[in-house]
């Protein structure tokens, strides 16, 4: 009787496991790759499906910066994030981790932010081949663990995010189901979360200003005039020009995309964060979110 309560209660506890493990597996978001999903080149991409949805009409939102680290401006960014204390995730190029940049990757890290991956380098993923695509995507994973675990520090999260937003289109393989074989090979699951965004800043645009960057990301907010751009062909050169467009329909949260190495970037933050303090819009972490949490994942580097 006791053997038999005991496996009463021991399956009662294994099926609340069980129940509680499907759960957070069927909410999980689509930002995984999905586990039982063979992604079609050329037929399973675009960034539609893969928004933070559930941030819209909160009046959250998830600061992201691409591209660093930069030597100079990235710190002053972390200074200025810290002063407002607010936390971002860092998308890196762990090409550009050296003796120099090493420390701020560390501030990074000591600082409450997400550290997360751009790749290796900014090529467009859709242009290089599976193997180089699987090499250097390895590579900046295990880099960033590699960089986490001297600094004994466990982040469970490990989000990455394709230079460009270009993924899908590579002839002869994809690369969510590349994804899946470099979490597999490293975590022994799907683990790598790709994140895309809602709120682009457009601060990359040579013509813009800081006012602007963060006059359109207001405009996502509540509404009003935002920037956009579109590409031209001058004298034989690609030439990308800012395009004002006005939003009625105002998302109200979502995640923002931005850049620590453009200079503009870190005044236009600065003006950012003064009119969501002004306004009590929240800047909230990436995995507060359904989209980017990790439900009952573990995610331990093997
Ligand atoms: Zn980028």
């Amino acid at each position: 009787m006791h053997l038999s309560l005991k496996n009463a209660l021991m399956s009662g506890l294994l099926f609340s496991i069980l129940t509680l493990a499907n759960a957070q597996a069927h909410s999980l978001p689509k930002q995984f790759p999905e586990d039982n999903m063979i992604y079609r080149p050329g037929q399973d991409v675009g960034m539609a499906p893969y928004r933070a949805v559930s941030l819209y009409g909160t009046n959250q939102f998830a600061l992201t910066y691409d591209d660093g680290p930069h030597a100079t401006r990235t710190p002053k960014i972390l200074d200025l994030l810290k002063e407002f204390g607010v936390t971002a995730t860092f998308f890196v190029l762990t090409s550009q981790i050296n003796e120099t940049t090493r420390p701020i990757i560390e501030r990074i890290v000591n600082e409450g932010h997400q550290l997360a991956s751009h790749d290796q380098d900014h090529d467009d993923n859709n242009g290089e081949t599976g193997p180089i695509y699987k090499s250097e995507l390895s590579q900046s994973i295990v880099t960033l663990e590699g960089i986490l675990a001297e600094m004994g520090v466990h982040q469970r999260e490990m989000y990455y995010r394709f230079p460009y937003g270009a993924y899908g289109k590579a002839r002869t393989y994809h690369h969510l189901n590349v994804m899946k074989e470099v979490s597999r090979e490293l975590y022994g699951e799907n683990c790598i979360n790709f994140v895309f965004w809602d709120i682009d800043s457009s601060d990359w645009l040579p013509s813009i200003t800081s006012e602007e960057v963060a006059q359109g990301v207001k405009a996502h907010m509540e509404g009003g005039t935002a920037y956009s751009f579109k590409a031209a062909t001058v004298n034989g050169r690609r030439v990308w020009t800012k395009v004002s467009y006005q939003i009625t329909k105002p998302l109200k949260g979502g995640v923002v995309l931005m850049h620590d190495i453009q200079e503009k970037t870190l005044s236009a933050t600065r003006l950012i964060l003064t009119e969501a303090k002004a306004k009590g819009w929240k800047v909230v972490p990436l995995n507060i979110s359904k989209e980017f949490n990790y439900g009952n994942k573990e995610c331990v580097l093997k």
